[in-house]
């Protein structure tokens, strides 16, 4: 199947697609807690007979920025987070160095469950995990999506060219804005490309300033109104 499966995530976690913007921050959590629930439940691919446990991803529903790796390594699965191993340790220095910190960044995979050998991702993984993936977008509705390496470029930009070229722009498509760049991993193998890295990482930290930020949620109702009392 192909990569770029654009499934309707309703059907396959069985959850409403939100109308952005208008849930509150409290039932937004709550359904990404349950994709998180489901994703540790999965057996819809092969990877659940070897994993240690499924990883759907940290972060707040409210966060604005929303990174996207390949898939978990041999950490993550141990921990059941994603990106604590040693590409996870760069990730968190690059975006401390543009000033955001980990924890108000909503950070997840293509895959929510390590391929044996953390080898590649097999198109029919991809697809089988593609709505846990699209069902977090929908709920966090992300200002910005970091695609970090060539798996989360294919995958939600499928069609863009190669993560060589287009690392480091700015790609709308479908009413998202996604900001491609090597994978933290890549630039771990081969230090001349830590300093592209470094670059991209500034061009998301100018992106985010320059984007307008949204509204704040409105507060919730008392107790009275929500009795309808008056
Ligand atoms: N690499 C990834 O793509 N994801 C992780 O969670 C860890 C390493």
């Amino acid at each position: 199947m192909a990569t770029g499966l654009r499934a309707d995530p309703s059907r396959v976690t069985g959850l409403p697609v939100p109308d952005p913007g208008s849930a509150p921050a409290e039932l937004t959590q709550a359904r990404l807690d349950e994709v998180a629930a489901q994703v540790r439940a999965c057996a819809r691919c092969e990877l659940h007979q070897s994993r240690t446990q499924g990883v759907p991803g940290t972060g707040p529903a409210s966060a604005r920025l929303m990174a996207v790796g390949e898939a978990p390594g041999e950490k993550e699965d141990r921990e059941g987070k994603p990106f604590v191993g040693a590409a996870g340790r760069l990730l968190t220095q690059l975006l401390e160095e543009i000033g955001l910190s980990r924890e108000d960044i909503f950070i997840t995979n293509v895959l929510k469950s390590r391929p044996p050998d953390n080898r590649d991702p097999l198109p029919e993984e991809v697809a089988a995990c593609a709505p846990y993936l699209d069902a977090q977008i929908e709920i966090i509705q992300p200002q910005v999506i970091l695609l970090l390496g060539r798996h989360a470029l294919q995958r939600l930009v499928p069609g863009a060219p190669g993560i060589s070229r287009a690392h480091g722009s700015v790609i709308r498509r479908g009413g998202r804005t996604y900001m491609p760049c090597y994978h933290p991993a890549a630039a771990l193998y081969n230090g001349s490309l830590l300093s592209v890295l470094r670059q991209d990482f500034q061009k998301l930290k100018v992106h985010l300033e320059s984007a307008p930020t949204p509204p704040p949620a409105p507060p919730p109702p008392t107790a009275t109104e929500q009795l309808g009392l008056f």
